[in-house]
């Protein structure tokens, strides 16, 4: 079961077909938009689509059911609103997920915004990114109130003991960097994908070539043991919203920028956690969020979960209307369950304490594995899964 192929990623430029029309895809520059850019955005969904916004987990935002001509018709309407690159070369090579408090948390490096700057603008322009594949992407962590630990790209700069380090996908030796070299490094790394045909970083092994062929500086790195995630809620900052199932109806996402025009700074962050921050907004806010998550115990937290089918053409079973049956079995707050529509997993490519993942049959379930890896159990139906979900809530 593990040679399941992960596809291509859909873009703007490159929409894809779905189960419920086509898919388009908005990649707001580092994931900000204003309150006018999500009035946008909340009124082409509801005009030109079905109403429907999925976040994804690279903080973009996915807006279903589209037609061919309402797509063509869309594009310019991004471009003017600057809220994607002039064409599909340059849209499929920004793939930069920054930590979302930049600018916003001074516990996040204040350099956070600069080092993206720096590598989305030499991305953009060297030559050389050219024959990279959509899915080549960077994360650059500053750290604070909403670390990017458990994020993962092909070149990651994080900050790691007040020291800006480079790492190659998962790697455990880094190369120490700052803005002066971080170019360089970027530059370096291009080539060396170039002259070896290397299309992803993601494996140790190539962080070891790398370090040794351009004989880099190097270091240790572990990863923090305790991470800790910005709540749910009110926080000093600003205003940490949890979206249910990461799933944004048209009006939700009009309400956000009213609320952000009238309580924040007139703008929303996405984050990769698939929630929304409003920057600075104040609790008198509170009453107007009832669509949303705002308690951390709310258990439609830990439950992640891609549209399944009917939505998705590869779904083998109603992900979005199994789970209404399923969530008050979930009792557990700590413990992340993953339903997936098929063993692709495209809601979460990591491993994670139990997933049940859609056959034409039912569900399998997984511990402690990905969609696609081996189960306990193959086709339980729902009630067989609700019976099991009890016992397995309380696992450690
Ligand atoms: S995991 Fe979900 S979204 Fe991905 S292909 Fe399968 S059904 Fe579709």
């Amino acid at each position: 079961m593990n040679n399941i192929r992960r596809g291509w990623c859909p873009s703007l430029y490159h929409p894809m077909k779905t189960g419920d029309g086509w898919l388009c895809r908005v990649k707001p520059p580092f994931a900000k938009l204003t309150s006018r850019q999500a009035r946008f955005i909340a009124r082409s969904a509801s005009d030109l689509g079905n109403g429907f916004i999925n976040l994804s987990q690279k903080a973009n935002l996915q807006l279903r059911g589209f037609t061919r001509e309402h797509i063509q018709q869309f594009i310019p309407l991004v471009k003017n609103e600057n809220l994607c690159s002039p064409d599909a070369l340059e849209e499929g090579k920004r793939n930069i997920l920054i930590s979302p408090l930049a600018g916003i948390d001074p516990s996040c490096h204040q350099d956070t915004m600069r080092y993206a700057q720096c590598i989305q603008h030499e991305i953009i322009e060297n030559e050389t990114v050219k024959f990279l594949t959509g899915k080549f992407s960077f994360v650059i962590d500053g750290g604070g109130l909403f670390p990017l630990i458990r994020h993962h790209a092909d070149i990651n700069l994080r900050i790691h003991h007040d020291q800006w380090i480079l790492q190659l996908g998962h790697a455990k030796q880094v190369i120490p960097c700052n803005l002066d070299n971080c170019v360089k490094l970027l530059k370096q790394i291009l080539q060396f994908c170039n002259k070896h045909n290397y299309f992803r970083l993601l494996h140790q092994d190539y962080a070891d070539q790398f370090i040794r062929e351009n004989s880099c500086s190097k270091q240790s790195y572990t990863y923090p043991t305790s991470i800790e995630k910005l709540s749910i809620g009110q926080f000093p900052h600003g205003y940490h919203l949890g979206i249910p199932f990461g799933l944004l109806h048209n009006q939700d996402l009009s309400l956000l920028a009213d609320i952000s025009d009238q309580y924040g700074n007139s703008t929303l962050q996405l984050t990769p956690d698939r929630t929304i921050i409003l920057p600075y907004c104040s609790n008198a806010a509170h009453t107007h969020l009832k669509s949303f998550i705002t308690d951390k115990q709310d258990p439609r937290l830990n439950i992640i979960l891609c549209p399944g089918k009917p939505y998705c053409l590869q779904g083998m079973q109603p992900v979005m209307k199994d789970v209404k049956k399923l969530i008050r079995f979930w009792h557990s707050k700590l413990q992340t369950l993953h339903i997936s529509g098929c063993a692709k997993g495209c809601a979460s490519p990591l491993k994670n304490p139990l997933t049940l993942c859609a056959t034409p049959k039912g569900y399998n379930f997984i511990l402690h594995g990905r969609a696609n890896d081996e189960s306990l159990y193959k086709n339980l139906d729902l009630e067989e899964i609700s019976a099991k979900l009890i016992t397995y809530s309380e696992m450690k």
